[in-house]
């Protein structure tokens, strides 16, 4: 039997028999992997500090049998814990994991790990507005992808868009339209797309600077999950996850 070493972040997991969990991992080796976690349920003092909870970051060591994966051990190597006490940091960390179980499967990348990463630490540890950081993730993780949205420049036709008034944004083309090019799309601020290319441009280590002020911030909020569904052919976002002052 051969072991294999993981760093993954648990994105969410499903209870089993009596007392295992399948988690559903994000790691840094191979993107989305299936874990099952023997016995992580039952209450004895020897399975502190495994890692069997959402949002957790942990080590794990992993062995496959008859196609499934299983956890040999594990160890937490940050649990983030602030978000469990709280409930906006909560809904924004199930709504950053959803992002991420959907974005990895098809497009995972070291990119993306660290970007949840760093994500959940600034949910967990800094003042920023949870909603804030939710969507600067969702930007740069469609950006990870291969689904970064033209910003500056007209989708259709590539002059400059940055002296009009309103943007259109176009979901099928992916980017801005000038006025020539659009059509009926929805129309957004040039402040609320030019937070957009700030985003996309802000290292990792930098995400907890972001501040999105109404009304750019519900702007940005309704483009980025338009464009998201749009280019993932999925729902992302979850029901009680929006902005709400
Ligand atoms: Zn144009």
């Amino acid at each position: 039997m051969s072991f294999e070493t993981l760093s993954g972040i648990v994105l969410r997991y499903t209870d089993y028999r009596d007392n295992d969990r399948i988690l559903t991992l994000l790691t840094k080796e191979r993107g989305l992997v299936s874990v099952t976690a023997r016995a992580v349920r039952a209450k004895s003092k020897s399975d502190q500090g495994l890692v069997k909870d959402a949002y957790c970051y942990g080590e794990f060591v992993v062995y496959e049998r008859n196609g499934i994966e299983y956890v040999s051990a594990s160890s937490v190597i940050e649990a983030f814990y602030p978000i469990r006490e709280d409930y906006d940091r909560l809904v924004a960390a199930a709504q950053t994991a959803n992002i991420a179980h959907i974005v990895a499967d098809g497009h995972s990348s070291g990119e993306l790990f660290s970007l949840l990463y760093h994500t959940l630490s600034f949910i967990a540890y800094t003042e920023t507005d949870p909603h804030d950081l939710v969507l600067c993730f969702l930007a740069k993780s469609l950006s990870a992808a291969g689904y970064e949205p033209l910003i500056t420049r007209c989708a259709g036709c590539g002059k400059s868009v940055l002296d009009e008034h309103s943007i259109a944004f176009s979901n099928t083309q992916g980017g801005s339209l000038c006025a020539n090019c659009r059509g009926g799309e929805k129309t957004y601020s040039p402040l609320a797309l030019e937070l957009i290319r700030r985003m996309l441009i802000l290292p990792d280590y930098s995400m907890h600077k972001v501040r999105l002020k109404k009304p750019a911030g519900d702007e940005i909020d309704k483009l980025l999950f338009s464009y998201a569904e749009f280019v993932l052919e999925r729902s992302v976002r979850l029901k009680n996850s929006a902005r709400t002052e």
